[in-house]
C-alpha cells in the first residue's frame, strides 16, 4: 500500500537499541550520494519479518524542516532489514564516524516513523512464500530435520542441510527440512570468483565475516540425487537448486552435478531442476542441459563490465564468458534468470540501464530477480565508485526496461517452471 500524503520523521536508536521517533525532523533517504526526501510512491509500511538495526559508529540523519538543512543527532543510525520479495529504493542516511567499524553482509534500507508505524522505501516483485515460515513451529522444522538425521545416516549432503536448518536457519534448507518450495545442494568448494559480499568466503582483513561457512565436502552424485529425489517425491511443484550461499561457484563441479541430473531423470525424477551460478564457465552449459537441467539464474551487481569487473573480481574467467553462458543456456532450452544484484543510487542511473537493456536484448534473458546488494553501502560506493549520474528511482527503472523488453518478467525467487513455463504465485 504506498499511501501518498505519508511524510515520516527520522528516527534514532540509544545505546541499548532502544528506538525512538524525532518530534520535528524529517526521514532523509539515500541513493548512492545523493541525501533526499523519500517519494511518496516509494514508501510502504515496513513488512512483517523484517528487521530493524542499530548501526555502529553511525550518527541518525534527518532533515529539519525549518531550515531545510539536514541535520546528525549524537545517537545512533538505524536501518531496515527489508525481509525477502522486497526490493530497496533508497539505503539508510547517516553520517559515518572515522573510526566506525565495517558493517555485516546485509542490505541497510531507509526507514521512517508515521502514523504508529515504520515507513521504509522498497517495492515488493515477488508474492511467493517460499521464504516465510509465519506459523510455522521451531518444533516442526526440528522435527523434519532430525528425520532427515535419523533416516539418512550416510548422506553426508543431507547432513549437513539438516545441520543447516536446525542451527543457522538457513531458509532453503528449513524448506527441505519440511519438504516445501525449493530444496538447496551445494557442491562446489572453490571459487574463480572473488566477490566483495561473498556470503561463504571473506578474506581476514575484508573488515567482516562470512556469514555461512563454506561446505567443507564434495558429495557423491548418489548422495547428490538421493537429496534431490526425496524432495520431488514429497514437494508440490518442487524445485532443486545448485548453487547455495554455502558454497563457491558450482559450475566449478559441472561434471558431479551433470551425472547427479541425470541419474535423478533416469530414475523419473520430475521437478525443476536450477543452478544459480555466476556464468563463468558457458562450455559446461551443453552438457548440464543434456543430462536434464532446467532452469540457470546468473548473479550480476552491474551490466557494465567495469562495474562487474571491481565487484566480483573475476580469476580466469571474464564478463564475456558471462553473456555467452545466458546465450548457450537460451540455445539449449534452459529458463534464464538474471540475479540482479540492485543498489539504490548505483544501477538505477541512464548509463545503467542503457547497459541492462543492452545486454538484455542482446541475450535474451527471462526473468529478473531484483535482489538488494547486501554490503556496508560505503564500502560498495567505494567498490564501484560515486555514481556520476542521478538515479531514477527502482520503479522507473523497472518500467523503463519492462517497456524496452516486455518479455522480461521480475520476481525475487526461481520459479517453477512447467513446460518451460514459469508458475508464479499470484
Ligand atoms: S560467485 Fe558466489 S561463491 Fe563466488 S565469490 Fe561470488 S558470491 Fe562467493
Amino acid at each position: 500500500m504506498a499511501a501518498k500524503k505519508i511524510q515520516p520523521v527520522m528516527v534514532f536508536a540509544d545505546d541499548h537499541g532502544n528506538i525512538y521517533d524525532h518530534p520535528e525532523f524529517l526521514m532523509l533517504v539515500r541513493r548512492g550520494r545523493e541525501l533526499t526526501l523519500p517519494r511518496p510512491d516509494e514508501l510502504i509500511p515496513l513488512p512483517e519479518g523484517s528487521d530493524l538495526y542499530l548501526l555502529p559508529g553511525r550518527h541518525a540523519l534527518g532533515l529539519d524542516p525549518v531550515t531545510g538543512r539536514a541535520e546528525a543527532l549524537d545517537e545512533r543510525a538505524v536501518a531496515a532489514f527489508v525481509c525477502p520479495t522486497y526490493t530497496l529504493s533508497a539505503t539508510a542516511a547517516y553520517l559515518q564516524e572515522d573510526s566506525a567499524t565495517r558493517l555485516p553482509l546485509f542490505a541497510y534500507g531507509a526507514v521512517g516513523f508515521a502514523n504508529d508505524r515504520f515507513w521504509v522505501t522498497a517495492t515488493q516483485v515477488d508474492k511467493d512464500r517460499r521464504q516465510v515460515f509465519t506459523g510455522i513451529s521451531q518444533e516442526r522444522i526440528a522435527r523434519g530435520a532430525q528425520d532427515l538425521l535419523k533416516r539418512y545416516p550416510a548422506n553426508r549432503l543431507l547432513q549437513h542441510l539438516a545441520r543447516c536448518a536446525l542451527t543457522f536457519c538457513c531458509p532453503a534448507a528449513k524448506n527441505l527440512a519440511l519438504g516445501r518450495y525449493e530444496a538447496p545442494l551445494p557442491t562446489a568448494r572453490i571459487c574463480n570468483a572473488r566477490c566483495f559480499g561473498c556470503i561463504s568466503f571473506q578474506p581476514e582483513d575484508s573488515g567482516f565475516p562470512a556469514s555461512q561457512n563454506r561446505i567443507d565436502f564434495t558429495p557423491t552424485p548418489q548422495e547428490i540425487t538421493e537429496v534431490m529425489s526425496l524432495h520431488a517425491r514429497r514437494t508440490k511443484n518442487p524445485i532443486l537448486s545448485f548453487g547455495q550461499g554455502c558454497e563457491g561457484e558450482p559450475l566449478s563441479e559441472a561434471s558431479l552435478i551433470a551425472e547427479a541430473i541425470a541419474l535423478f531423470r533416469n530414475a523419473g525424477g520430475q521437478g525443476t531442476v536450477n543452478i544459480n551460478t555466476n556464468a563463468s564457465l558457458p562450455d559446461t552449459i551443453p552438457s548440464l542441459a543434456q543430462a536434464g537441467l532446467d532452469s540457470i539464474r546468473v548473479s550480476l551487481n552491474s551490466a557494465r563490465e567495469s562495474i562487474y569487473n571491481v565487484y566480483y573480481r573475476p580469476r580466469g574467467y571474464r564478463f564475456a564468458d558471462v553473456l555467452r553462458t545466458i546465450t548457450t543456456a537460451k540455445a539449449n532450452g534452459l529458463f534464464v534468470s538474471l540475479n540482479y544484484l540492485f543498489f539504490p543510487g548505483a544501477n538505477d542511473t541512464e548509463s545503467e540501464l542503457l547497459a541492462l537493456t543492452d545486454l538484455v536484448t542482446t541475450t535474451r534473458p527471462d526473468f529478473i530477480q531484483m535482489r538488494n546488494l547486501s554490503l556496508d553501502p560505503e564500502l560498495y560506493i567505494g567498490c564501484v565508485g560515486d555514481p556520476a549520474e542521478p538515479s531514477m528511482g527502482l520503479a522507473n527503472f523497472m518500467k523503463r526496461l519492462r517497456k524496452t523488453c516486455p518479455w522480461i518478467k521480475y520476481g525475487y525467487f526461481n520459479p517453477f517452471l512447467r513446460d518451460g513455463v514459469p508458475v508464479l504465485w499470484t
